[in-house]
């Protein structure tokens, strides 16, 4: 019953962390789970003591044998390393406290499949040097909430081939390098065991998976695969889960997963950071699929997948952003007529190639766009909104209380778009799916009364 392993894997930068996972499969999948998490928040995973910043010791408190185990490789982290966080089937009552009295020196002492607890601790004794940044950074600002256990972050590639002007991920990150797809669908399947209803693909250029790969065959179960974002989609549908995707481009071949979406496979969700409507500021921006027909290509997806949810951001204010150009930009979203969408004034990033460019606009006028732009595409939103009153549709229990629960569409991805508020509802447990008729709508929420 034991199952020793050391993680290996490693992204460029970050700070670092050491892993020993130790005991069943249940436990390993709860190591996947802290390690899939630390990765997504750019923490690196080192295999060598000396570099790790901390170590964290996955236990298994399964029989004697499997605890002294436990114990000898915490003794171990502390010798070597000496900065160890203890996490898993040890991590409750005389155990900790046997734990405790061997090794008074760890850091913390956390039970089974208390991710939120262990990354806390990690965020706490190794924080990062730099705050989320949402320009910049494939996470929400405030972090990845593990509370919810049942979705997950996917991160399918590290790097860009891009090079917009506005970003310097390509220069922290480096070019695209993509996960094989055997890896990714293990991990994913690791999730999916362990519970997880939602997975959040992320990377920085999901369309462009598997490029850097030259599309590679890869195993999972046995099967061949290619690595790219085709059979990527097609192998995650087949875990009965929520797939999300995240920013994706609008290039041809992202129009094959449209019928995938239209099947219930994948969720009817795309998150496609456009940046810009004006042609001429997207050139300025060097941004990848600039020259694509975005309007036409929305366009005939939304007739292929009707329900298709399009969520994107955008950039005012770049510099040399003229007047007519901002109009153009509004032309866009007004034609577009997207579901969810964010908007950034524009801010020069410390590296960035814009920073250089003539003609910045005055902040005043970054900030009235921003009005303009925002007030715009609150109209559509709570437009939009207000067609599903009356819809029924299928909603994922993220919290439930004393007064009642909240949820998501497949409309809403969690910690970015709105929720669906059932006051009264309290007999279902987070990560249920249920089928409402949606009551009311405001700007940003539904309601399920
Ligand atoms: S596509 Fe552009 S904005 Fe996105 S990571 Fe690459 S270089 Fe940066």
């Amino acid at each position: 019953m034991t199952n020793q392993e050391t993680a290996t894997s490693g992204n460029s930068g970050g700070e670092k962390v050491g892993f020993i996972s130790l005991g069943c499969p249940k436990a390993l999948v709860d190591s996947e789970r802290i390690l899939t998490q630390l990765r997504i928040e750019g923490y690196q995973i080192t295999p060598h003591y000396e570099d790790a910043g901390v170590v964290i010791v996955n236990t298994c408190g399964f029989i004697d044998a499997a605890k002294e185990e436990s114990l000898e490789a915490i003794g171990e982290a502390i010798r070597e390393n000496g900065r160890v966080l203890v996490t898993g089937c040890m991590g409750r009552g005389e155990d900790a406290e046997a734990i405790r009295a061997r090794h008074p020196k760890v850091l913390g002492i956390s039970g089974p499949a208390a991710y939120e607890e262990v990354l806390g601790t990690v965020r706490e004794v190794l924080p990062h040097r730099h705050q989320p940044d949402p320009l910049v950074d494939l996470i929400p600002a405030q972090g990845v909430k593990l509370t919810p256990r049942h979705y997950a972050y996917l991160k399918i590639s590290e790097g860009c081939n891009h090079r917009c002007r506005f970003c310097i991920i390509p220069s922290i990150r480096g070019d695209l390098v993509s996960r094989p797809i055997g890896s990714v669908m293990d991990e994913a399947e690791g999730l999916a065991r362990a519970g997880v209803r939602e997975l959040l693909v992320v990377s920085q250029d999901t369309s462009a998976y598997g490029v850097d790969l030259k599309y590679q065959t890869d195993f999972w179960q046995g099967r061949p695969l290619k690595s790219n974002l085709y059979s990527l989609a097609s192998a995650l549908s087949e875990l009965g889960i929520w797939i999300r995707l995240h920013y994706v481009y609008p290039y041809p071949h992202v129009d094959a997963l449209i019928p995938m979406m239209a099947a219930g496979k994948l969720l009817p969700y795309i998150d496609m950071p456009l940046q810009h409507g004006a042609p001429s500021v997207l050139q300025r921006m060097k941004r990848p699929a600039a020259a694509e027909k975005t309007l036409d290509r929305i366009a005939q997806w939304r007739d292929l997948c009707p329900e298709l949810t399009i969520r994107s951001t955008f950039i005012v204010g770049y510099p040399g952003e003229t007047e007519a150009e901002f109009e153009a930009l509004l032309e866009f979203i007004e034609a577009a007529q997207l579901d969810r969408v964010g908007c950034f004034q524009y801010s020069a990033v410390k590296g960035a190639e814009a920073n250089s460019l003539p003609d910045p606009v005055p902040e005043q006028i970054k900030a009235d766009r921003w009005q303009q732009f925002m007030a715009l595409q609150q109209g559509i939103s709570a437009r939009k909104l207000q067609q599903k009153v009356g819809t029924v549709q299928t909603i994922l229990i993220d919290n439930v209380s004393d007064e009642g629960a909240t949820g998501r569409t497949p409309a809403d991805a969690p910690e970015i778009d709105g929720v669906v508020h059932l006051p009264g509802v309290t007999e279902f447990q987070p990560g249920e799916w249920v089928e409402a008729e949606i009551t009311a709508a405001d700007d940003y929420d539904l309601w399920v009364s």
